[in-house]
């Protein structure tokens, strides 16, 4: 057994009924998948009964041998290291999809590599800490909806599939955990500058109990759209297409 570390935030799935409902949850066209965080390999034995061209990344030395050991077939497609510092364009060069019980604590930097690399990941499978999980999948109007709800919801259609409690792992966390599934949507490109789309977003959520209008007021917006209904909410209220209409009315009236 691998002794787990905190620091590495791993949390070591013990229940398999879980683990192959999370492989199950992957619902893919393509073969390219990569795996976050294997660790000693519950999710990765039921991604190999697939027919996947799999590739697995691990930060850990002592899990890292365990793999080697247990799973002879990973072979060249065990790549050890740093998943936020890798450069995720070398894993496939055609489109992928991500799995992983994720290490808890880096989850929303993962959410935002996948983000940069939108064009590329096609559909991601992750068990995370429920609050996240809620927070990516959750409609405007509610409460935990912000700047990683919209950004990703302009890309991918989000789903929280099942939650799951902090027994059925080794050690428990403290928190209770959440599986969810995003797909990319039809959306190439934003029918806006994106640039501008994402500081918008960003500002807006940044003093998210002040209307729009005063939110944003550091982005000197043009006094031409000062009289815009959208103004009068806050960024809670705003939809994904509410936010890339306010970008475009900015962009024409900066013209
Ligand atoms: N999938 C296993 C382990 C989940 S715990 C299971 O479900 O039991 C999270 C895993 O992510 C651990 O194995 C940890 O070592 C690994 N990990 C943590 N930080 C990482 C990073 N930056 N890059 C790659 N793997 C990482």
């Amino acid at each position: 057994m691998v002794r787990p570390k905190k620091s590495l935030g791993q949390h070591f799935l013990k229940d398999q009924s879980i683990a192959k409902q999370i492989v199950d949850a992957l619902q893919i066209d393509g073969k390219q998948v990569v795996e976050i965080g294997p660790g000693t390999g519950v999710l990765t034995q039921y991604l190999l009964k697939r027919d996947l061209d799999l590739k697995v990344v691990e930060i850990d030395r002592d899990s890292v041998a365990y793999l080697k050991i247990h799973f002879p077939k990973l072979r060249d497609n065990l790549i050890e290291g740093d998943v936020l510092r890798m450069d995720w364009n070398a894993f496939s060069e055609k489109p992928f999809h991500v799995i992983g019980n994720f290490p808890y604590n880096i989850s929303s930097q993962i959410f935002f590599k996948v983000l940069e690399h939108r064009d590329k990941v096609d559909q991601v499978v992750g068990m995370l800490q429920k609050e996240v999980a809620e927070r990516i999948a959750s409609d405007k109007g509610n409460k935990v909806y912000g700047i990683m709800s919209v950004l990703l919801q302009a890309y991918y259609d989000i789903e929280l599939l099942f939650k799951v409690p902090p027994d059925v792992f080794f050690p428990p966390p403290k928190v209770m955990s959440a599986v969810i599934r995003l797909k990319r949507n039809n959306t190439g490109r934003l029918d806006c500058d994106e640039e501008k789309f994402k500081a918008i977003v960003k500002q807006g959520f940044q003093n998210r109990r002040k209307t729009l209008r005063n939110a944003l007021k550091r982005l000197n917006l043009p006094p031409s759209i000062s009289s815009m209904k959208l103004l009068d909410l806050r960024a809670e209220q705003l939809s994904v297409a509410d936010f890339v209409f306010l970008t475009q009315q900015i962009e024409k009236s900066d013209a």
